[in-house]
């Protein structure tokens, strides 16, 4: 055997044999397009995504399916529209009968069943059921500390922020029970101190890695972070630090958990054997106005179709294998899981998926979708947005913006023809192209034939799940830690060990 050929034979075998690499997935809460400092906020303080964003490929095109909690999470972990699982319309209350269903394939199952130590930290939102049936050591998920759905999704009043004993500011929903934080499927504190979680969450993610690092495992930590979600909150080191004010404090706390988290992957010697994903659920919620995010250039925020609904910032950072840059391809939190798959050599699953696998993109190898199109929806309407159609309805989350488009009052409206965008142009949707032309160009008209097309398809072949959501709610589904007290749900309150 010749020398050259033994070194081919090494590659190869060290190509086959070496191990998948482990994946940070970091998914913020309600955060916009234009929040980040490398997304162009003049005051937000980011230094730590900055740097992912510098060290990493950095997209500009990049979608989520729908611009709320629930169903976004759903998209995410299972490569598949939320009306395909049955995750619409809306969002999963605490008392909700239905969740994710189990014979949905999370992308912790894919990655669990490949071999990964696989752990969650922070919001879940997918639903609790009956003995928490559907929360995360159910879906694939060996470890999971967090709470199992947003933070305002109980009485505030309950909350406390910085300095110790400050009521957080904000209407939260009443007549519930306080949020819980669960271990795994145990209540750990309810309600949590929060000014403490982000640290909690960090040193949970910490020992993940090390324990798997033990292990001899790759690991898949989902860090889903309560930030930037109203309301507002953050610990010591980052309460009037950020020169935002309290939204801007809750975005460094949670810049400064990206650190962290990087910081562990580095002292574990681990960087270059790490791929790290950033990106957020849905657009800002503008109705809290500077307590909430900011789409930047972008048209309204959460619960519409608009842009500023569902383009999201996203990072993909991975020394040695991804090169530094800024892609202007399409891309979509459903293409996640096909891609991690690909990149892990894991087997997909054998169900229809929504996303494609985007690894060309990440390795520099080839481009994934660059004429193809994204499905947008609203509720279950369904809509094709991206690469150059937008439908309009508006939401009560896009509130008190100029854009009266924006708002709860706009109704959801099937346009014919369509509203047309060339977001290229125009990524702030002023000109709509089929009114704003003297004469028409048969591009514009090609486009918007092609996108027709694409929506008689998709109106043909979507097979829509039962929703989950409209299996209405039951009132004892809700996590208790002393089950019996009285007077219900205000007594079900555990004090926090770590205030
Ligand atoms: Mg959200």
């Amino acid at each position: 055997m010749g020398a050259l050929e033994a070194l081919f034979l090494a590659l190869a075998a060290g190509l086959s044999t070496a191990s998948p690499p482990n994946i940070v997935l970091i998914f913020a809460d309600d955060l916009g397009y234009g929040d980040l400092g490398s997304y162009g906020h003049p005051s937000s303080t980011t230094p730590n995504l900055d740097q992912l964003a510098a060290g990493g490929l950095r997209f500009t095109d990049f979608y989520v399916p729908v611009s709320l909690c629930t169903p976004s999470r759903a998209a995410l972990l299972t490569g598949r529209l939320p009306v395909r699982t049955g995750m619409y319309p809306g969002v999963l209350r605490p008392s909700s009968q239905g969740g994710l269903p189990l014979e949905e394939v999370t992308l912790a199952e894919v990655l669990a069943a490949r071999g990964y130590l696989t752990g969650m930290a922070g919001k879940w939102h997918l639903g609790v059921g009956p003995e928490g049936a559907f929360l995360p050591p159910h879906q694939g998920f060996h470890r999971f500390l967090g709470i199992p759905y947003s933070h305002d999704q109980g009485p505030c009043q309950n909350l406390t922020c910085f300095p110790p004993d400050t009521p957080c500011s904000g209407g939260c929903d009443q007549g519930l029970v306080p949020i819980p934080l669960l271990a795994n499927l145990s209540v750990e504190a309810q309600p949590p101190w929060l000014p403490g979680l982000e640290a909690r969450y960090v040193s949970f993610s910490r020992d993940l890695m090390a324990d798997a690092q033990r292990q001899g495992k790759p690991f898949f930590l989902y860090y889903a972070s309560h930030h930037t979600h109203y309301p507002q909150f953050s610990g010591e080191s980052f309460t009037e630090r950020s020169g935002r004010g309290p939204f801007g404090d809750s975005l460094m706390e949670l810049d400064g958990a990206v650190g962290a988290l990087m910081t562990a992957v580095g002292d574990l010697g681990l960087l270059g054997e790490t791929l790290v994903i950033f990106t957020a659920d849905n657009g800002p919620e503008l109705m809290r106005m500077s307590n909430g995010g900011c789409s930047g250039l972008l048209r309204c925020g959460k619960g519409t179709t608009f842009e500023g609904g569902v383009r999201e910032p996203a990072l993909a950072f991975w020394p040695g294998h991804i090169t530094p840059g800024v892609t202007h391809e399409l891309a979509s939190s459903l293409d996640l899981l096909p891609t991690l798959a690909a990149l892990t050599g894991a087997p997909l699953p054998n169900i229809t998926l929504d996303g494609v696998d985007l690894s060309p993109l990440l390795l520099g190898t080839g481009e994934t979708r660059s004429t193809g199109s994204l499905l947008c929806e609203v509720g279950n309407t369904r809509l094709i947005s991206t690469p150059r159609l937008a439908p309009s309805p508006g939401s009560a989350h896009s509130d008190t913006t100029a854009d009266p488009a924006c708002h709860a009052a706009s109704p959801l409206t099937a346009h014919e023809p369509p509203l047309l965008y060339d977001l290229s142009e125009d990524p702030g949707e002023n000109y709509n192209l089929l009114e704003s032309m003297e004469d028409i160009s048969t591009e514009v008209l090609q486009a918007l034939k092609h996108l027709e097309l694409l929506k008689a398809q998709y109106d043909a072949d979507m097979t829509f799940s039962p929703s989950q959501i409209a299996r209405g709610e039951d009132p004892a589904l809700q996590i208790c830690c002393q089950p019996s007290c009285f007077p219900h749900p205000i007594c079900c309150s555990c004090p926090d060990a770590q205030t």
